[in-house]
């Protein structure tokens, strides 16, 4: 609990620091816990023996702390401290962040979760003294916990780098209530993430969180749900409802994490709880949301964990813009903005071809098109091209940079950064390029493809847009490949011509997603969302028994390329669903199986209805400004799905599997 103090109506003091002889007004609460209060005087030779003393020993607070346990409660919070309160006689509670012995007077800077103050030694001229608080606070080390009480008063020499930089507690009484008893794996007040491995940080969690960016991380993505569940709850009323852990499999499309059960068969965890929400929908719910723990066993990469929590919403009787506008001023609320909205919209099929990517970073142009039908009717020559046109799902893309000097041959031929980068997304042949002479009409690079596009340059620079000067780089092969490769080339040029504005904010939704996409491995379609999700009406009309080409009624939110969220309508009737059902190629037996629970539901008179999630971790990372969700997590697990804190997941014994009838065959 936390009171506050009021300031006091004296008028302030500002000390005077004499180095030699010090007279000191102190209340120093002993071992045993009682207060004395004494006067000493104090010779400076004394005090430096007493501090030799007192460094030499392996924990030198120790001698000070606390022998019984104590419970002490605080008025103030450190980092809330200012010259309003100079005068006031407060108590403070927190970790030593540093300790500094001036040869005469001690300070230490004493931190909390809410920042940190300094204090020192007293010197009160005109009353008593006890020289324990000057013994105590050369003691002192990094991460002792203390309790300070003392008076506010204004420092001379003032440091306005920190927030209670004016001002100082002069210490009148100092319990040690715990001291550091063993080796600091790194220093909680200098260390960052340039200076300690991410590894040993995940080891020391405990201590890593008490860096002050970290705890701030921890704060805003507090604060970022507490304004999520106040505009649902305030504007929308809707209803927060937890769903089930302990789960069947769900279908978002990765591998389940399974939990045995002494039954014999097995609990999934959800991928997330959608077709939960969708059966509170049918129960007539109206409007349900859940700050939910989503699990999913993928290949993890810097932006995903297997655990990681999403703001669940569904809601009934309303359309896609409806869902979209609540999704808005949740994302407005969340991060604080003020932006217009409705947000800008893009189709999918736009997002693909003009940056390659379903989340385009639209801090920056850079666009790209393609020309296959261009090439086709120019019959080109070149041969990666025309051996690109005679596959099917292939294309030829260009890209088009207009500042193209900083952009050196080097960087674009083999073993150049940019040529790699497409190489390593999947590129056979990497880029090829030339520049858009001056004349405007014709091309100027290496003579094979240069000539390779002889009749067909005036309309390539027609469709891309392109001026004298700009750089055009290519990229052919499978469609998707293509994509792939020049997206990142994309974002690689961006980066190299310093095009993205850190202060720009580019908020998108990327709509009309197909409802499948074609695995080529496995030669079958899949949904591209979840088979939940609604097929577009007039696809629907159209073909209602062939839904493989139909578009969905599905929206993903875009903030500065990352995905931070999506949604969509859903299907609401089981003869429909069991269309989508066949169309991924699952029979009616197996969709019973699965999905028998929903199908049925939809027999009860299920309402229309439709919902999405944000990804919080994502979001409070891109809010927070830090480089990955790991750092907007408490606990995280790392790339390979280990706690390296707890020492997760670890090996179960012979007994508590023999209880769930398993046995470990692999050692
Ligand atoms: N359940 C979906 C997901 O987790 C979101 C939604 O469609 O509401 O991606």
């Amino acid at each position: 609990m936390t009171r506050t103090s009021a300031a006091a109506a004296a008028a302030p003091m500002i000390p005077n620091y004499s180095r030699k002889r010090r007279v000191f007004t102190t209340t120093a609460t002993t071992n045993a816990g009682t207060t004395t209060t004494t006067t000493t005087t104090i010779d400076e030779n004394e005090r430096q023996k007493q501090r030799q003393q007192n460094s030499s020993s392996s924990s030198a607070a120790e001698q000070f702390m606390q022998k019984n346990l104590s419970w002490p409660e605080r008025t103030m919070l450190c980092g809330r401290l200012s010259l309003e309160n100079v005068g006031a006689r407060v108590e403070i509670c927190g970790w030593v962040d540093k300790q500094r012995d001036m040869g005469g007077i001690c300070f230490a800077d004493v931190r909390d979760h809410s920042g940190l103050v300094q204090i020192v030694s007293g010197n009160n001229s005109n009353s008593s003294v006890d020289n324990n608080i000057d013994a105590v606070l050369s003691s002192l080390r990094a991460e002792c916990v203390v309790k300070v009480s003392g008076t506010v008063r204004e420092r001379t020499q003032k440091n306005m780098n920190i927030k209670t930089g004016e001002i100082e507690i002069e210490c009148e009484s100092i319990e040690v209530l715990n001291v550091v008893s063993k080796p600091l794996p790194f220093s909680i007040s200098s260390s960052d993430e340039k200076s300690v491995s991410e590894e040993v940080r995940l080891k020391n969690r405990v201590l890593d969180l008490r860096r002050p960016k970290m705890m701030n991380n921890l704060k805003m993505r507090h604060d970022a749900i507490k304004k999520m569940r106040k505009v649902l709850e305030d504007e929308f009323d809707f209803c927060e409802v937890e769903t089930p852990v302990l789960s069947r499999p769900t279908p978002e499309g990765a591998r389940d994490y399974l939990v045995p059960s002494r039954t014999g068969d097995c609990y999934a965890l959800p991928q997330s709880p959608q077709l939960f929400k969708q059966m509170l929908m049918v129960s007539g719910l109206d409007r349900y949301y859940q700050v939910a723990r989503c699990f999913r066993d993928e290949d993890l990469r810097a932006d995903r964990q297997p655990e990681f929590t999403q703001l669940d919403v569904e809601m009934s009787f309303t359309n896609a813009d409806g869902v979209m506008e609540v999704a808005e001023k949740v994302f407005l609320a969340a991060s604080g903005q003020n932006l217009e909205q409705p947000f800008r919209r893009m189709t999918y099929d736009e997002a693909m071809e003009k940056y390659g990517s379903d989340k385009p970073d639209l801090r920056f142009g850079l666009e790209m098109c393609t020309v296959n039908d261009i090439l086709l009717n120019s019959s080109t020559e070149f041969p990666p091209f025309k051996n690109a046109l005679d596959e099917s799902r292939s294309s030829v893309k260009v890209l088009v940079v207009d500042d193209s000097k900083k952009v050196s041959n080097a960087k674009l031929k083999p073993k150049g950064e940019i040529f790699e980068e497409a190489v390593n997304a999947g590129s056979q042949n990497g880029v090829f390029f030339c520049r858009v002479s001056e004349d405007g009409k014709t091309f100027e690079g290496a003579k094979g493809l240069v000539e390779g596009l002889a009749g067909s340059q005036e309309a390539i620079i027609a469709k891309a847009n392109a001026s004298p000067g700009n750089l055009l780089l290519f990229v052919c092969g499978k469609t998707k490949v293509v994509n792939t490769a020049l997206d990142k080339v994309r974002h690689k040029c961006a980066n190299a011509l310093d095009l993205i504005d850190p202060k720009a904010q580019a908020l998108l939704w990327v709509t009309d997603f197909p409802m499948f996409e074609y695995n080529e491995d496995e030669e079958r379609y899949e949904a591209c969302h979840h088979p939940f999700t609604a097929p577009n009406s007039s696809d629907y009309e159209k073909n209602p028994d062939d839904l493989t080409k139909a578009r969905a009624i599905a929206y993903d939110l875009v903030y500065n390329g990352v995905e931070i969220g999506g949604g969509s309508l859903r299907i609401y009737r089981r003869d429909v669903q069991e269309k989508v059902f066949k169309a991924i190629g699952m029979t009616i037996e197996e969709a019973e199986d699965k999905f028998g629970y929903l199908l049925e539901s939809f027999q009860y008179g299920a309402p229309p209805h439709g919902g999405f999630a944000i990804g919080i971790d994502r979001l409070v990372m891109l809010l927070c400004g830090a480089k990955s969700i790991r750092d907007v997590i408490a606990f995280p697990k790392t790339t390979t799905g280990q706690c390296l804190l707890t020492r997760a997941p670890g090996v179960a014994t012979a007994e508590q599997l023999a209880e769930l009838n398993m046995k470990r065959i692999v050692d």
